[in-house]
C-alpha cells in the first residue's frame, strides 16, 4: 500500500508510530508501536469518536495500545443530510471503520451508537460497564455558522452540547468512578478581541477592587453560540469540580487543519472525514480545498482575524498528554491551550494563494466579529510536557491538497459561499453572494 507521510509527522518525538517513516512502514504490531514499558496502558471511551477529531484519536489511542470504546450517535452524519452536503472524503461506517482497524492492526475498538446528550441511562451503564480511566469528550456540535443558522440550530447547539456535558458529569457521579474526564473547549472561549497581552491558560491573575490579588477563570467572551456553549461547560466543569471531586481537563483547542493521519492512511475504509462547505469546513482546509480545486480562496471581510491552529496529528497527541497528567482528585480543573501557533487569516491565504496560484477573494464577512485582533497565546504546559507542535508548513498542505484532487468529484461548488448569518445585518452585507456563482476550474475532473 502507498502511504505519505510528510518527514515532520514521520519524525514526531511523542509519538512511536509515527516516528517511522511510513512510506516504508510495514503494519505489524510491533512492541515499538505501542506503550513502552513505564507507560501505562489506560481504558478509554471516546465521545464523538466518529467526528473529524474524534476518529483519528480513537486510532491514534488504539494503536498506542490503550483500550478504546467509541460512542457516538451519529448527529454529524445527519446534519449533512440536512445540509445537503457530504465529506469530501467517502467515510466508511463506523461498523467497517472499526472493522477495518482490526483487520489493519488486530486491535479492537468498541462502537456504540448512543446520544450522550439525550440517552442517559445507557451512557451511565456504558461507564459501568467499561470502567474507563479517561472519559475524552469530543461529543458536541462543533460549527459556530450552523450554531448561528436559525433558531432551531441555536436551540439544538446549546440542549446537545451543554445537556451532554452535564449528563457526562452526572453519570461519572452516578456510576461511581473516578474517571478523568478530557474535554475538548476552543480558543473562542477567551473571545477573539485584542486582550493586550499574552493569554495564559485558562486562569489569569486580576487585581480585585480593594487591591486583592486573585486567580480566576478568564473571563469568557463568547462570539457565537456554539462558542457559548463552552464557555457554558467550562463553568459546570468548576462546579463539578468543586462540589463532587470530579477530575477535569478541559483542552482550549484552535482550529484544526489536515485531514488523515498515520493510523487513517492505512486503509481507505479509515480514511478521516474532510468537510469544506460554509458551515462546517474549518478555515486553512477551506482554503486548501478551493486552491485546489481552481476556486478563489472565500477570505471573510478583510481577512484580519487572528487565529489559533494545530494539526489533526497533534490533536490526537495532545490528547494522550492529558490522558497521561490528570489533575489529582480535588484540584482545580486543568485547562491547557491546546494550539501549536497564531496565524492572520489573510497571511494564511497568501500562503495558500502562492502555493496555488488561485486568487484570495475578499467577500462580506458573515460573521459578527472584529474586523482585525492580536492574539497572542501561551501553549507552554503542552510544550513543557514534550509537545513538539507542527506548525503551518507548506510542505504539509500537499496532503490535504492530494485528498481534495483525489474526490474533488464529490464537491459541491454551491456548498463553498457562507450559508449561515450572524444576524440580519450581516445576512444584508451578504445577500450578494451567489452559491450558484461558484465555478470549478477543473470542470472535467468532476463527475455529474
Ligand atoms: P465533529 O462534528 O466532526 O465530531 C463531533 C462528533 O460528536 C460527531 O461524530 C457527532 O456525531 C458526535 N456527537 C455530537 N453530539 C453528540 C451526542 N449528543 N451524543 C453522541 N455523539 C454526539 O467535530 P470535531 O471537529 O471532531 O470536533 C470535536 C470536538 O473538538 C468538538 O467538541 C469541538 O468543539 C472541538 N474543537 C474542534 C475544532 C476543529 O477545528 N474541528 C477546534 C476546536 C475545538
Amino acid at each position: 500500500m502507498a502511504i505519505w507521510m510528510p518527514a515532520s509527522l514521520a519524525f514526531s518525538p511523542t509519538s512511536l508510530t509515527s516516528r517511522l517513516p511510513l512510506s516504508s512502514f510495514d503494519f505489524s504490531l510491533n512492541a515499538e508501536n505501542g506503550l513502552n514499558g513505564l507507560e501505562e496502558k489506560k481504558r478509554v471511551m471516546v465521545l464523538g469518536g466518529d467526528g473529524f477529531c474524534g476518529w483519528p484519536t480513537s486510532l491514534y489511542l488504539s494503536d498506542r495500545g490503550h483500550d478504546v470504546m467509541i460512542v457516538d450517535n451519529l448527529s454529524r452524519r445527519k446534519i449533512d443530510l440536512d445540509l445537503g452536503c457530504d465529506s469530501l472524503t467517502p467515510i466508511a461506517s463506523p461498523e467497517t471503520r472499526v472493522q477495518a482497524w482490526k483487520e489493519v492492526s488486530g486491535k479492537e475498538i468498541q462502537f456504540h451508537n448512543v446520544d450522550v446528550a439525550k440517552e442517559y441511562d445507557l451512557l451511565v451503564q456504558l461507564i459501568k460497564d467499561f470502567q474507563p480511566d479517561s472519559i475524552v469528550h469530543f461529543a458536541e456540535q462543533r460549527a459556530a455558522p450552523y450554531s448561528m443558522k436559525t433558531s432551531k440550530t441555536k436551540r439544538y447547539t446549546v440542549d446537545n452540547n451543554v445537556g451532554g456535558s452535564n449528563n457526562l458529569c452526572c453519570a461519572v457521579i452516578d456510576a461511581e468512578i473516578d474517571a478523568h474526564i478530557v474535554h475538548l473547549g476552543t480558543m473562542g472561549v477567551y473571545g477573539y478581541g485584542t486582550s493586550g497581552g499574552e493569554i495564559p491558560e485558562g486562569y489569569i491573575d486580576v487585581i480585585l477592587p480593594g487591591g486583592r490579588e486573585s486567580n480566576i477563570l478568564h473571563p469568557a467572551y463568547p462570539g457565537s453560540v456554539y462558542h457559548a456553549t463552552k464557555c457554558l461547560d467550562a463553568l459546570l466543569w468548576q462546579f463539578y469540580q468543586k462540589n463532587d471531586q470530579l477530575r477535569i481537563t478541559d483542552l482550549h483547542q484552535g482550529i484544526v487543519w489536515g485531514t488523515n493521519t498515520p493510523q487513517t492512511v492505512l486503509d481507505e475504509r479509515l480514511v478521516n472525514r474532510f468537510d469544506y462547505d460554509g458551515d462546517y469546513g474549518t478555515v486553512l482546509n477551506r482554503f486548501l480545498m478551493q486552491g485546489a480545486m481552481g476556486v478563489p480562496l472565500t477570505v471573510y471581510g478583510t481577512g484580519g482575524q487572528t487565529r489559533g491552529f494545530i494539526h489533526i496529528s497533534d490533536t490526537a497527541r495532545c490528547i494522550e498528554i492529558a490522558i497521561n497528567n490528570p489533575p489529582a482528585k480535588g484540584d482545580r480543573v486543568e485547562i491547557f491551550n491546546q494550539i501549536a501557533e497564531t496565524r492572520r487569516v489573510r497571511d494564511i491565504a497568501e500562503m495558500v494563494a502562492k502555493l496555488t496560484g488561485v486568487e484570495a477573494n475578499f467577500i462580506p464577512n458573515p460573521r459578527q466579529e472584529a474586523a482585525e485582533n492580536e492574539l497572542d497565546v501561551s501553549n507552554r504546559k503542552f510544550c513543557n510536557l514534550g509537545l513538539d507542535p507542527i506548525t503551518l508548513d507548506t510542505g504539509l498542505f500537499d496532503e490535504v491538497t492530494e485528498i481534495v484532487k483525489k474526490y474533488k468529484h464529490r464537491c459541491d461548488p454551491k456548498k463553498i459561499l457562507p450559508a449561515s448569518f450572524w444576524n440580519k445585518k450581516r445576512a444584508e452585507e451578504c445577500a450578494t453572494l451567489d452559491p450558484n456563482s461558484i465555478e470549478l476550474k477543473d470542470k472535467e475532473a468532476v463527475e455529474p
